[in-house]
């Protein structure tokens, strides 16, 4: 199984993946947890340059960047693991670059998401079965991700950045609602544990 999960800044996507994979464990499922942009070597160090506030590229750079990102880690990582049997959760996969580079970036352009779609379909070969967007309004997210360290190159942005994201999300939940289901982020770690894990189990039917 490959599961996503997606959102604005300080969702709590971190607590919530690894509350998951404990539940999975759990359960005796093999459980592999990976992030974008990263996840294999090469992407991690792809990711350290992505989000450098020094770093200085334009859009095309920064999304080919995600691109080659994401194709060494779904080759060295992400396919490795499914064919082992593990199941794969990966904090962010492509809704985040069509949200962040499409929507944000690009601000919905269509030329510019037409890129993206082509992108995907040309070099990724897997997408996520399920997709779990942690649904939180965009300034209780920043409230919550200013209480840590220091912003790195896309935390920096201006609220309205990200409520282009945030659009984003809710527009690709509106387009793919079978795949993507929304999650209520609000409340503490163990309430929305609790709500991820009752669409888990619902959805592969545990
Ligand atoms: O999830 P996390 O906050 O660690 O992601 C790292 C950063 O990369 C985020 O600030 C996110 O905004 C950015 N990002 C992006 N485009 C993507 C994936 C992540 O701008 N496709
Ligand atoms: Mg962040």
């Amino acid at each position: 199984r490959f599961i996503s999960f997606e959102g604005t800044e300080g969702v709590g996507k971190t607590t919530a993946i690894e509350q998951l994979c404990v539940r999975l464990q759990a359960a005796g499922i093999d459980c592999l947890r990976t992030r974008e942009p990263g996840g294999s070597p090469f992407a991690e160090r792809l990711r350290k340059i992505l989000l450098d506030p020094a770093t200085d590229i334009n859009d095309d750079t920064e999304l080919l960047l995600m691109f080659a990102a994401r194709c060494d880690h779904m080759q060295q990582v992400i396919l490795p693991a499914l064919q082992r049997g593990s199941w794969v959760i990966c904090d962010r996969f492509t809704d985040s670059t069509i949200a962040y580079q499409g929507f944000a970036r690009a601000h919905g352009d269509s030329v510019a998401l037409t890129k993206i779609e082509s992108l995907i379909e040309q070099f990724i070969p897997q997408l996520p079965e399920l997709t779990l967007w942690l649904d939180l309004p965009v300034l209780e997210g920043m409230a919550r991700a200013g209480k840590r360290s220091a912003a790195d190159r896309f935390e920096q942005q201006a609220t309205d950045f990200f409520n282009r994201v945030y659009a984003g999300f809710s527009a690709l939940a509106a387009e793919h609602p079978e795949r993507i289901q929304r999650i209520d982020a609000s409340g503490t770690a163990d309430e929305v544990s609790a709500r991820i894990w009752q669409v888990v189990t619902t959805q592969f039917e545990m």
